[in-house]
């Protein structure tokens, strides 16, 4: 007889980010297969992968190229250590970084050197301790080194990453645990408090009253860390749209500018591109931050670095930081940081394979098809009251769910809006996670044209069973 993996899960797993009084009340879903932007579970009831399954898989699940890559490695070897030793599929991989993150105009040093961790928390762990690290040794311990996020950052769950957040609701609780950050205001227009603009239409979003004041803040923020002779030592964010925060987009312009604010005081640059990475956010690199012309110090790179399939992460930095830990070894200038599934041969194998995957201009011009779909399908959602707003960047959609989209009301967390939403859709054999109130769509770049149709009007059926909206008549 099978296992009845549910009940066992119910009885022995505890899940993240999970209520689990809510978990034990209803009997899981428990995926078994896939295949494409297919999922299974063990009734052999299929699902679209419409989250990507939490923004990690590119091409599919079962990807015969990727796990051709995978088997030829296991019958090499699993695992060697790089804790005294290189390997061939993570050097390969260390070179490819280099050379992708090269292309594009953007500003900045070369990223020539690969630091590998094991997940998006550990990579920005790594760009913390670096950054911190290279502070004291450039600038002296005095005065301390400081950081410098976003309103809403989601950079991880280990400490550091942590201690960069400043999204109440995550790292409210665990706030004697962590060192200070400071945050500045990220240009969430939607919700901007300078945008007077009331809306006519649920897809009226004008923002013609912007005068960059979130830049401006950023730029109070530096002045007074310089007058107070207590610069940054870093400025930490996720390019083109915040993730975890709630899929929120930054206008065309915002990275160069705050960018070099950040630069002319002195900080270093600490890209999160664990969500944006990897083609995720459209356009010709495969980075959102080279994408709008900015080559960061430190570039972090994870959930989609070996296509979804496995943990693998990398923080990329610059000669001159790289160059800042050489020394003599009496002098112990060593970094002092290492993990025991540091360059795994397997993920790294399977990393080249997708690369392989993401490079060629067909799979450029396939994405952007996808992406051109992608907006003309959420079209359709506008005519729900209970849409506020729809931000797509490339093929990254939050739809943010809202109880009047006229004054922009927003539901209350615990009324649950986005989880029941998806629940309906789950209903309808469409997957994904909501952040709070907003549905996110990150469909793998295999999805169909009728795949892709089916996720949307799944999340339109679902709105309305769930919100009880009504249509509007436009
Ligand atoms: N940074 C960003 C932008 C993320 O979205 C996440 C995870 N959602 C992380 C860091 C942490 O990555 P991981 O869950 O792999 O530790």
């Amino acid at each position: 007889m099978k296992p009845n993996f549910a009940r066992l899960d119910q009885k022995f797993v505890w899940h993240p980010f999970t209520q689990m009084k809510d978990w034990l009340q209803q009997e899981p879903i428990v995926l078994a297969s896939g295949r494409g932007a297919v999922l299974k579970d063990v009734q052999g009831r299929a699902y679209l992968d419409a989250n990507s399954s939490i923004w990690t898989n590119l091409h599919g699940h079962n990807h015969p190229h990727l796990n051709r890559a995978l088997r030829q490695q296991l019958k090499r070897v699993a695992h060697t250590s790089a804790l005294g030793f290189a390997n061939p599929p993570a050097s390969l991989l260390a070179a490819q970084l280099a050379l992708l993150t090269r292309s594009g105009k953007a500003v900045g040093p070369e990223l020539v050197r690969s630091f590998f961790s094991d997940d998006g928390s550990t990579a920005l762990e790594v760009a913390l301790k670096l950054a911190y690290e290279f502070t004291r040794r450039t600038r002296g311990a005095r005065p301390a080194p400081r950081f410098l996020s976003l309103e809403g950052a989601y950079h991880g769950d280990t400490i550091g990453a942590v201690s960069l957040g400043h999204s109440p609701l995550f790292h409210r609780s665990f706030s004697g645990l962590l060192f200070k950050s400071d945050s500045v205001m990220a240009p969430y227009c939607y919700r901007c408090p300078f945008n007077r603009a009331s809306p006519e239409r649920a897809d009226a979003r004008t923002y013609r009253s912007c005068h960059w004041e979130c830049v401006g803040q950023m730029e109070a923020k530096l002045e007074t860390a310089r007058r107070q002779k207590r610069p940054y030592s870093a400025f930490a964010f996720e390019p083109r749209i915040q993730g975890a925060a709630g899929m929120i987009p930054q206008p065309e312009g915002w990275l160069a500018r705050t960018s070099a604010l950040a630069r002319e005081h002195g900080a270093l640059l600490i890209a999160d591109e664990v969500m944006t990475g990897f083609g995720r956010t459209g356009g010709n690199t495969l980075f959102a931050a080279l994408e709008e012309g900015v080559r960061p110090d430190l570039l972090c790179l994870a959930k989609g670095l070996a296509g979804g399939y496995l943990p693998l992460a990398v923080t990329l930095t610059s000669p001159t930081i790289f160059d800042a830990f050489l020394g003599e070894y009496a002098e112990f200038k060593t970094f002092f940081h290492g993990h025991s599934f540091t360059a795994n041969p397997l993920a790294a194998a399977t990393a080249l394979a997708s690369l392989e995957l993401l490079t060629p201009r067909e799979a450029r011009w396939e994405r952007k098809r996808l992406e051109r779909q992608l907006a003309s399908e959420l079209t359709h959602l506008w005519s729900l009251p209970s849409v506020g707003d729809i931000r797509q960047v490339g093929l990254v959609v939050g739809v943010e769910l809202v109880r009047d989209w006229t004054t922009r009301e927003p539901f209350a967390l615990a009324e649950r809006a986005g989880i029941r939403v998806c629940e309906a859709m789950a209903k309808r054999g469409v997957l994904t996670r909501p952040i709070g109130n907003v549905v996110v769509l990150m469909p793998p770049y295999c999805t169909t044209p009728s795949q892709l149709t089916r996720i949307v009007r799944s999340l339109h059926d679902a709105v309305v069973e769930t919100l009880g909206s009504p249509r509007l008549s436009n």
